[in-house]
């Protein structure tokens, strides 16, 4: 189980420039994390200069935290155990223990190795009484095994953390992760950036200004943008077929409703 979302650097299908607009980032991304993973030879010898074990992304759904922990992997040349909380909580009473160890174990053995944990308040948050006994337990368990990783110099294991809600983490967790980047929502400049990426490839009319469009969607996240050029894309396509393809389509433009909602969602 855990296994199938363990995925190889090279076959990894995001790098950084499939990432617009987070330029200052990933600069210190790289710096913190990347290079002392490239060039581990280089930095064992510093104390002050080593890979981070614990590296916590935070901040609103949409804006790109996924695709920054994936690149992180491939640019370091890591193997990404992508850790599905589910898998780990729902177990039966001894048995998430147990896979909380075998997870370190295996990134152990497949280091240089990223353990990945999306939405990570929903399993590491503030401990309280409301816990099941087991939930506490494999808690205790999993930051054991995180703290040998830690006294461990030699090993290349991170545990890389993502979280819409970083006030609900545990603050025993968040001192496991001394190194947190905010990701926000995007600014014009960063949006603008990146409806230059999404549309890097799709033919666009004369008129179609993506400085004014980046200024006409405040608050929009990456992936609110993308859905916007999807919707723009498909009710062109609707038009398109219309005018050319006549009745003989009909049935695959789909309803009237739908392009009603599109083009409305263009003109928000
Ligand atoms: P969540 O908190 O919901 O898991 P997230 O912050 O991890 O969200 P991602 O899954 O990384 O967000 O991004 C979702 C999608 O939005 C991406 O697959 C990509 O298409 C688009 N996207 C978001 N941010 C960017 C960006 N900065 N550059 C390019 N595409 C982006």
């Amino acid at each position: 189980m855990i296994a199938s979302h363990l995925v190889a650097p090279e076959d990894i299908d995001v790098s950084w420039a499939d990432i617009a607009g987070l330029d200052g980032v990933i600069q210190e991304l790289r710096e913190t994390v990347v290079l002392p993973v490239r060039h581990r030879e280089l930095f064992r010898r510093s104390q002050l200069w080593r890979a981070p074990k614990g590296v916590l992304l935070h901040g609103p759904p949409g804006c790109g935290k996924t695709l920054i922990a994936k690149a992180i992997a491939k640019d370091a040349g890591m193997r990404f155990i992508n850790l599905d909380v589910a898998v780990l909580t729902d177990k039966w009473y001894g048995e998430s223990q147990k896979l909380a160890t075998a997870v370190f174990t295996l990134a152990q053995k497949l280091q240089p190795c990223i353990i990945f944990i999306d939405e990570i308040e929903s399993f590491l948050r503030i401990r309280g009484s409301g816990d099941h006994e087991a939930t506490a337990m494999m808690k205790t368990q999993f930051m054991l095994q995180w703290d040998g990783l830690v006294s461990n110099a030699n090993t290349c294991v991170l545990v890389l953390g993502a979280t819409n809600r970083p006030q609900d983490l545990d603050k025993a967790i968040l001192r496991r992760m001394p190194a947190q980047f905010h990701i926000g929502v995007p600014r014009d400049v960063q949006r603008e950036s990146i409806l230059q990426l999404i549309l890097q490839s799709e033919q666009l009319h004369n008129s179609v200004n993506l400085k004014e469009l980046a200024r006409l969607t405040p608050g929009f996240s990456g992936s609110d943008l993308r859905e916007l050029c999807r919707h723009a894309s498909m009710y062109r396509m609707r038009q398109f077929m219309r005018d050319k393809m006549g009745d003989e389509h009909r049935d695959d433009l789909g309803s009237k409703g739908d392009g009603q909602v599109n083009e409305q969602t263009l003109q928000n």
